[in-house]
């Protein structure tokens, strides 16, 4: 074997410091993963600057321009030279600054990161500077730099994000999704500082205009007029922590897990264990599956926390991680004892902010069956009986998939079979059962069991069939909607009352982006404004009780991320309907109901699976069954 000692005088020196550009732009990779953390790194240097009104333009999801003007404290011609080089920062000096942190930046890398990555133009102007300072710098080089009359504040325009590295660039998602992250950002940075002003325009619309107020009003005009009635406050002072904000009643939550934040020191972070804390006081008050709302302000003194374990820095470490657990459990519980004892009062409550309609306080009800108002006793039915079907021109042809095989022949063996397994299924009501059945049924009847109001019992040909109720009826409703979408022309049916809903300014943007599909499906908008949209008229299988929920659910589920392409958004939208309307697990269905689902479901195209992927029923052999005894 060689020695390295031979080696090492033949080898020449192989080790080079990268060129500024180079090291820039793989330090871009940490900082700079898609355009929110751009906006993300902006809105905070503004902040930090002390602005009180903050603006964002956006273009493309940001993919084409992100534009950050702020009214905060400017640059001088030096530092607005400095501040795009690395390590360039005016908010530490010393190591052990980075226990006393009062900004959100520290780190003077974002400005280096992002011009090394994208074309970016600075103009600044401190208020004592008559004049102020324009540099444009394009991937890390500097292009220009001018003397210009300027507003004082800064303004950051970034265009063409990873114009120098096209893998990145293609890394991107769709404009939509690019823009819920962007405006993810913008939301925890708005929630985090009330007292400034900010608003935020993507491809020249308004999204949001958020005037400086307090924290119930920012929490309103964010997320819409309908959350104010939703939020119950939290307080608590102790000594490792103050505690602030407000929490979603329990019947308000969600099933997605949307409207969650902390904010710690006036920073939006992510922590599991208090996540798990909350959680843990809203025990035995939420229906399973759904999430609360929560908006939580912890200050804590800077030393005790570790804000350098992320680079990102939505991740925080505390000192104290299990008394501020014990102290944020017992705060929230205290506040969802109040509230359940006597309302809390609302002080600051906005009377304009309420929906005036009547609907929000009723129950919702189980479908009802629908008249099709096109019914015409003398031609010939083409679809088996579905009352769930009310689409005027539906074709709704029987599937030759392998189901069918399940009912043939089961009049005949009925007789011979019904002896023996009939009473398997709830032998003590054997008789009320049999009360039940009308001797006189339809010839081709099935007959059903519903057990435990969620299954949906019944024999066929080989045994016993299973139904989820739940699930058969989504996916009964989902074939129904994506139909009437493709469909030529949808029934719509007028409200007597037109309904007002209060949406926020992403909400009514999402909603004009889709009223052409929605009104396919049968919605029908009498206007969409700036934060409010009035609905005159309804799809014909949603009754005017369902319309609040349903109308919400639907906004809620698709501000989860919109597809681009018309086939995916009517999949998401048939989706969400079939979900809403479906009877639930719990409910009891009268004997009627339950042979439409069975009929309705095996009429389906896809029987086996709800749309959410889910089985929707199982079958068992008579030979299994008889094996058991
Ligand atoms: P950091 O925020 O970690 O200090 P950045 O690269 O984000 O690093 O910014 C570098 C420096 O540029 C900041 O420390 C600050 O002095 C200055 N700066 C950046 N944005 C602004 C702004 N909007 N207004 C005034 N100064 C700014
Ligand atoms: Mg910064």
């Amino acid at each position: 074997m060689r020695s390295f000692k031979n080696q090492i005088p033949f080898m020449s020196n192989i080790i080079q410091l990268l060129p500024d550009h180079v090291a820039n732009q793989i330090a871009a990779g940490e900082v700079v993963q898609r355009p929110a953390s751009v906006v993300k790194e902006l809105l905070e240097n503004s902040v930090d600057a002390k602005a009180t009104d903050i603006k964002l333009i956006v273009k493309d999801g940001g993919k084409s321009l992100i534009q950050v003007i702020d009214n905060g404290a400017g640059m001088s011609v030096t530092d607005a030279r400095l501040c795009f080089e690395r390590h360039a920062t005016s908010k530490i000096r010393i190591a052990e600054d980075l226990f006393a942190l009062h900004t959100k930046g520290f780190r003077g890398e974002a400005l280096a990161s992002i011009a090394a990555v994208a074309h970016v133009e600075l103009k600044t102007r401190q208020e004592q500077d008559e004049l102020g300072t324009h540099i444009v710098i394009e991937g890390s080089k500097f292009v220009s730099q001018d003397v210009a009359v300027l507003p004082k504040g800064t303004s950051f325009l970034v265009k063409n994000l990873f114009f120098n590295i096209p893998a990145r660039r293609n890394f991107l998602k769709s404009d939509t999704v690019e823009m819920r992250h962007i405006i993810d950002e913008f939301q925890r940075v708005a929630l985090a500082h009330p007292k400034i002003s900010f608003s935020l325009f993507s491809n020249g619309n308004e999204l949001f205009n958020l005037p400086a107020s307090n924290l119930r009003q920012r929490i309103v005009n964010i997320f819409g007029g309908k959350t104010n009635e939703k939020l119950v406050p939290i307080n608590e002072q102790t000594e490792i922590v103050t505690l602030e904000g407000f929490i979603g009643k329990p019947e308000f939550a969600k099933k997605n897990r949307g409207e969650q934040f902390f904010f710690v020191n006036d920073r939006f972070i992510k922590n599991s264990y208090l996540h798990h804390a909350v959680m843990s006081a809203y025990e035995g008050l939420l229906k399973e599956g759904v999430q609360p709302s929560y908006f939580i302000y912890l200050q804590v003194p800077p030393h005790t926390l570790d804000i350098n374990i992320h680079p990102t820095k939505t991740e925080v470490k505390f000192e104290e991680e299990q008394a501020l657990y014990a102290i944020l459990r017992s705060s929230v519980k205290h506040s969802l004892g109040q509230f359940n004892v006597a309302p809390v009062l609302d002080f600051d409550k906005d009377a304009t902010l309420d929906i005036p309609y009547h609907y929000k306080d009723k129950e919702t009800e189980f479908p009802t069956i629908q008249v099709r108002a096109d019914f015409n006793p003398f031609q010939q039915e083409t679809k088996p009986k579905s009352s769930y079907t009310t689409s005027s021109n539906s074709s709704y042809k029987k599937s030759t998939a392998s189901w069918e095989g399940l009912y043939t022949g089961l009049k005949e063996e009925k007789i011979t079979h019904e002896p023996v397994y009939e009473p398997m299924i709830e032998p003590e009501s054997e008789q009320i059962l049999g009360s039940l059945f009308d001797e006189k049924e339809e010839e081709n009847s099935v007959r059903t069991y519903q057990i435990h109001r969620k299954y949906i019992v019944s024999p066929i040909k080989s045994g016993i069939v299973i139904i989820d109720q739940q699930r058969a009826h989504e996916r009964i409703l989902y074939e129904e909607f994506l139909r009437n979408i493709t469909l030529s022309k949808t029934l719509t049916q007028k409200l007597l009352f037109p309904i007002t809903y209060y949406f926020s300014g992403y909400e009514i943007a999402l909603l004009k982006e889709l009223q052409p599909v929605l009104e396919q499906i049968g919605f029908e908008f009498e206007s969409i404004e700036k934060d409010k949209t009035v609905l005159v008229g309804l799809p014909i299988d949603i009754n005017e009780k369902q319309a609040q929920k349903v109308f919400e659910e639907l906004i809620a589920d698709l501000k989860e991320g919109v597809p681009e392409s018309g086939f995916c958004q009517n999949d998401s939208i048939a989706k969400s309907l079939a979900k809403s309307l479906a009877v639930k697990k719990g409910t009891l269905l009268t004997e009627k109901e339950q042979t439409n689902i069975v009929d309705a479901l095996f009429a389906c195209k896809e029987p086996d699976y709800s749309p959410f992927g889910k089985t929707t029923f199982i079958t068992m052999k008579l030979e299994e069954l008889d094996k058991r005894f």
